[in-house]
């Protein structure tokens, strides 16, 4: 069974409204085991839409459109719909009805224009909208079918979970997609795929990887006439990978590591703190996103100039004179002295030249991209250095990830 995704309106076009909805829509299908063969993208023009409907149904047994069901002058999708089936418009009196009822019980005056979504295709069956007031619709013609949805995700969506998946499952589209993701931190999607390359040849199920900032997920899929039958595959793979990787395997969807390591800290009643130079406290706020941080992160110091960071953490003048802001023993002394000045159990420095120009510095210019992180704990420290290349975001954002890769690490070895 195939579908294809037809989404209306001018400002798609333009680039002002992200197709947020068709990129849900494709998990949607992929899940329930429909082929989604085909995507357009139209403006709300009623000729081009209905040559997009013709087009769609030459090819695809089941057309889903986007948008354009509101009350408006440029909402055409009805009209299309029925020009492109062949079929009359007609107005639905219990839809009529509906309309009166949810703009009355918001206290809103229903005019004339906003009669035109009480009008349906002679074969739609509408679709109630518990978000809003343009009901969708499911027309048929021979065997094919077109489902019409409006455009606000808010609107959208509830309708595809509810009625939308019941009436796809019905037509019994087939075998449907189980996905597993994966999620490995501390190797480079490179040497993975390397390391996985008999497994990523498996038929039965695929195993795909996605890079991400300093995290591979590797996304395992199997389509499977039942959950039980999917996750014997699902729970093969795993093992394998698991086996080749070991803990480099972190979690198993949705888990990021610094919830990893908020559950790992709070199982082990420990605690952590940060000095941050180059990061200015996005190592913290990636702790602080995961629940339970509360009772794990200490304090976090930000020190960003050379006197915060004896001030707030003890660095010593002299370290800083002789190697430099941006050193290992800074490093070093920025992990210990946020772990004894907060009363905690690890302690992180982070310091590093995040600009894309190099740092003039004694003794030596330090180079974009030079990052250190230490990290104490109570009876040992030790320091990464990391050469990263790219835009000041994206360093930033890697030294967050390395450091939390590297707690995690002294978290296992412990
Ligand atoms: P309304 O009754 O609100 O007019 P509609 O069904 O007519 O709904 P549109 O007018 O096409 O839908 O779009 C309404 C709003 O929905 C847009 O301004 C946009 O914010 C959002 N929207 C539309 N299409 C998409 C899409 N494909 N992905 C994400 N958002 C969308
Ligand atoms: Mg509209």
């Amino acid at each position: 069974m195939r579908a294809e995704v037809i989404s209306v309106g001018t400002e798609l076009l333009l680039g002002q409204t992200v197709d947020t909805n068709s990129a849900y829509i494709g998990t949607f299908l992929a899940e329930l085991g429909v082929d989604h063969t085909h995507r357009q993208t139209v403006g709300d023009n009623f000729d081009r839409l209905v040559s997009a409907l013709q087009l769609a149904l030459s090819r695809a047994d089941i057309v889903i459109t986007i948008g354009g069901l509101g009350p408006t002058q440029d909402d055409l999708t009805r009209q299309a719909i029925a020009s492109a089936l062949g079929e009359e418009l007609v107005r639905d009196e219990s839809l009529v009805e509906h309309l009166k009822n949810e703009y009355g019980r918001r206290g809103l005056k229903l005019v004339e224009s906003q009669f035109r979504q009480a009008d349906r295709p002679a074969s739609g069956k509408p679709i109630s909208n518990s978000n809003g007031t343009a009901p969708g619709l499911i027309c048929t013609k021979e065997s094919k079918y077109i489902i019409a949805l409006p455009g606000p995700p808010r609107e959208l969506i509830p309708m595809l979970e509810g009625p939308v998946r019941e009436f796809l499952v019905s037509l019994n589209p087939g075998p449907q997609l189980y996905s597993r993701t994966l999620r490995v931190a501390g190797i480079g999607e490179g040497t993975l795929c390397e390391i996985l390359a008999d497994l990523m040849e498996g038929t039965e199920t695929t195993l795909s990887p996605y890079a991400k900032t300093g995290e591979v997920h590797l996304r395992a899929s199997t389509k499977a006439a039942s959950q039980k039958e999917a996750d014997t595959r699902l729970d093969f793979v795993e093992q394998e990978v698991r086996s080749l990787i070991g803990d480099k395997l972190y979690a198993i969807g949705e888990e990021s590591l610094e919830e990893w390591i908020v559950k790992k800290l709070t199982n082990r009643s420990e605690t952590v703190a940060t000095a941050e130079s180059c990061t200015g406290g996005l190592l913290a706020a990636a702790i602080t996103s995961a629940a339970g941080a509360s009772e794990v992160l200490g304090s976090s110091f930000i020190t960003y100039s050379a006197e915060a960071k004896h001030e707030l953490v003890g660095v010593k003048p002299e370290s800083i004179a002789q190697f430099g802001t941006v050193s290992s023993e800074v490093a070093e002394e920025l992990a210990i002295g946020a772990r004894l000045r907060a009363g905690v159990t690890y302690g992180i420095g982070i310091t590093g030249v995040a600009g894309s120009e190099p740092l003039d510095e004694p003794p030596e210019p330090k180079p974009s991209g030079l990052v250190y992180i230490g990290i104490s704990t109570p009876t040992q420290s030790q320091v990464h250095t990391l050469h990263y290349r790219g835009s000041r975001e994206l360093i930033r954002e890697r030294a967050v990830v390395a450091a939390l890769i590297e707690l995690r690490n002294v978290l296992l070895a412990n």
